[in-house]
């Protein structure tokens, strides 16, 4: 066996799903023991020498701050085992983006990191959840994957999570990536990186934080006015991130309260509830005067990600907050 040490770090979703009746729509995200699903990996006799570890067994959108320390935690102490020459982390495909950016602002360049998902459960007739595996282990397994941040493998593609978002609920080629396509394709036997890492050898940019601050998304609609602005405020939120219409822009009184939040501390973020474009600042919004940060390229979930992150090491300022948000 000539292929490096990957750890694999389970915590459920639907590439572990069970349940199903093969046909059927409904089924168990997180129903299969992760050492199954590596049982059935290793049943296709690939070359990988794989050692696992169960994080947990839950549906992507039940994960917070105690599975993410978990995972922390053992990327860490596996990037310092020599042993060791890639992580994949399975997972839910809801929040895989939220996860995967949490973990890439945390954790140094040094191996490999992929998250793998599936959008049909394991037991269903049609099931992706393997092949994606078999890629990911492909990706992990390849020394030139490092210093490229922490990816995602889905559908023959593999995406930077910085980049990565889901955009269907159900079709299998889910995830796009904005700005910057795919970094590579890659298939069980192929894998074609598009270029260069673009992060070789990079450190950890942010302190993995000892709790996280609580951060909520507001959603623009057409005719809505500012009270869930104060509401939010109210149970105490420490930062906003807005999906705004279009550019991030929301109705004159919503914007209004927004710029009084963060004249009172509450850094506010604009994202855009569109699917895809960069949110620039000064745009319609006059950012400079009222104290606003506009999110670029990302979108809400990684915006608040970012915020809750630079929030839990001091950083609240609008300015810094931007450079962030600028920063790739
Ligand atoms: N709800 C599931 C999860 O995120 C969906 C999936 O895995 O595709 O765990």
């Amino acid at each position: 066996m000539n292929s490096p040490r990957i750890l694999v770090l389970g915590t459920g979703g639907t590439i572990a799903g069970a349940g199903s009746n093969a046909t059927g729509a409904a089924y168990r995200p997180g129903g299969l023991a992760l050492e199954v699903l590596v049982g059935h990996l290793a049943a296709l006799g690939l070359d990988a020498d794989l050692v696992s570890q169960e994080i947990a067994r839950i549906g992507s959108q039940d994960i917070g701050f105690a599975e993410w320390q978990a995972l922390h935690a053992a990327c860490t102490a596996a990037l310092a085992d020599p042993a060791i020459g890639g992580i994949i982390i399975t997972h839910g495909t809801d929040t895989a983006e939220e996860t995967g950016f949490l973990l890439d602002l945390t954790l140094p360049t040094t191996k490999p990191i992929v998250l793998v998902g599936a959008m049909r459960a394991a037991d269903a007739v049609g099931a992706d959840g393997m092949r994606n595996f078999a890629n990911a282990v492909k990706v992990a397994s390849d020394p030139a994957a490092s210093g490229r941040g922490v990816m995602l493998v889905m559908g023959d593609a593999v995406l930077a999570v910085r980049d990565a978002r889901k955009a269907a609920t159900s079709a299998i080629d889910a995830f796009r990536s904005f700005p910057r396509g795919p970094l590579a394709r890659v298939t069980p036997a192929s894998l074609d990186w598009f270029g260069p890492p673009h992060r070789a050898c990079e450190g950890a940019r942010y302190a993995f934080p000892q709790e996280l601050p609580r951060v909520a998304i507001l959603t623009a609609g057409a005719g809505m006015d500012e009270q869930p602005v104060k509401a939010l405020l109210g149970i105490g939120c420490k930062g906003v991130v807005l999906a705004g219409m279009g550019q991030g822009n929301a109705p004159a009184s919503v914007i209004a309260a927004l710029a009084d939040a963060a004249a009172s501390g509450v850094p506010v973020v604009r994202s855009t509830r569109v699917d895809e474009g960069l949110v620039d600042r000064n745009v319609e919004v006059e950012d400079d005067a009222l104290g606003l940060v506009a999110a670029r390229a990302l979108g809400p979930a990684k915006a608040r990600v970012l915020l809750m992150v630079l929030i839990a090491n001091g950083v609240t300022d609008a300015g810094a907050v931007q450079t962030a948000f600028d920063g790739g």
